[in-house]
């Protein structure tokens, strides 16, 4: 066999081995570059990213609403609450009547948009109706804080009454819910927080640490027999609540990142690690989201995703909204729980 033929085949088989090197090498930089990286807090999740899964927006087709918080100007605003558009109490049977609206006539439109508040109040009705705890919620407050804050809250006011607050620019997009699994997640988890702290589970008559003998929270002072005692006396009493009260109360969301990176066993998202109030609601939320887990727990965490299992009323809560989940969208429980 000629050499100089050998040599030069020899030479081709190199070229293409370094140019197969070289993109694969490629590939994997822009895949590490676009690789995502986990947002620590929890918060609205990212629009753009999340349209491109069709499987995802709720419902698919046509606007059902108008959106004006699409076109008008973003919040931007310093009051970390952002910016009251439309207030509603809630009657008896969960029908809404206009109380209050806001005054920056900026948001007018919005303000005005009875269809959409009322999609968005129907939604949330239609998740939770059937469950008792349901009527402890008494207003209903289209709010605004810019895009990407906050979502959906509950609050129990200064007069003791429990108000929902929604943020439409973070719920919809082009007048439909663009990230259905995520509101829905953060509709339950705000539902653990009326669950576990009403007047049922707490007093909130209660002021004072020397008059509560278990657990004094904003929403009052838990009775013994509350869920929200139990559960703390369960994963919190002790050093654990030791640790975090000197790392993390008050010293924001870093730190309460960092507090889960360092107990990895602890906590089932990073932002239960916030404070114990919203440990319990990502609990309950996990708790109604996910399938019973079926082998035994060998973490602290993967004990606190059993735990609610023990209360035979929880356990009726969350069929009922699971039910009342896949009546909205019988495929909602097919697609796995992506946590943002
Ligand atoms: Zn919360």
């Amino acid at each position: 066999m000629d050499t100089s033929q050998k040599k030069s085949r020899g030479k081709l088989v190199f070229k293409i081995l370094a140019a197969a090197i070289v993109a694969f090498f490629l590939f994997a930089v822009v895949r590490y570059l676009l690789e995502e990286v986990p947002d620590p807090e929890y918060t609205a999740v990212d629009r753009s990213a999340v349209e491109e899964d069709p499987g995802n927006v709720y419902p698919v087709g046509n606007a059902l609403v108008t959106s004006y918080l699409d076109t008008l100007p973003s919040y931007t605003g310093n009051d970390p609450e952002g910016l009251m558009l439309a207030t509603y109490s809630i009657g008896n049977n969960g029908s809404l009547t206009k109380k209050e609206l806001g005054s920056d006539a900026t948001y007018t439109k919005e303000m005005q948009n009875l269809d959409e508040h009322t999609f968005i109040w129907n939604f949330y009705a239609d998740i939770f109706q059937g469950v008792s705890e349901f009527s402890y919620l008494k207003t209903f407050i289209i709010n605004t804080d810019g895009i990407e804050n906050s979502l959906a809250s509950v609050r129990l006011d200064e007069n003791n009454v429990w108000e929902l607050y929604i943020d439409p620019v973070d719920a919809l997009k082009d007048g439909k819910i663009f990230d259905e699994q995520d509101f829905v997640y953060s509709l339950v988890h705000e539902f653990g927080h009326l669950l576990t702290l009403n007047e049922s589970q707490a007093d909130p008559g209660i002021y004072y640490e020397d008059d509560c003998s278990t657990v004094l929270l904003q929403e009052g002072c838990v009775f013994e027999k509350s869920y929200y005692n139990q559960y703390f006396m369960t994963f919190w009493e002790g050093d654990m609540f030791d640790a975090w009260y000197n790392d993390v109360d008050g010293a924001g969301e870093d730190a309460a990142y960092y507090f889960a990176i360092d107990h990895p066993d602890d906590f089932l998202t990073n932002y239960s690690s916030t404070a114990p109030e919203e440990d319990i609601a990502e609990v309950f939320a996990n708790f109604v989201l996910r399938d019973k887990p079926a082998a035994t727990p060998t973490t602290v965490a993967e004990e606190k995703l059993v735990f609610f299992y023990q209360f035979s009323d929880l356990v009726d809560i969350r069929q009922t909204i699971r039910d009342n989940i896949e009546q909205l969208d019988p495929k909602f429980f097919t697609r796995p729980l992506i946590i943002k």
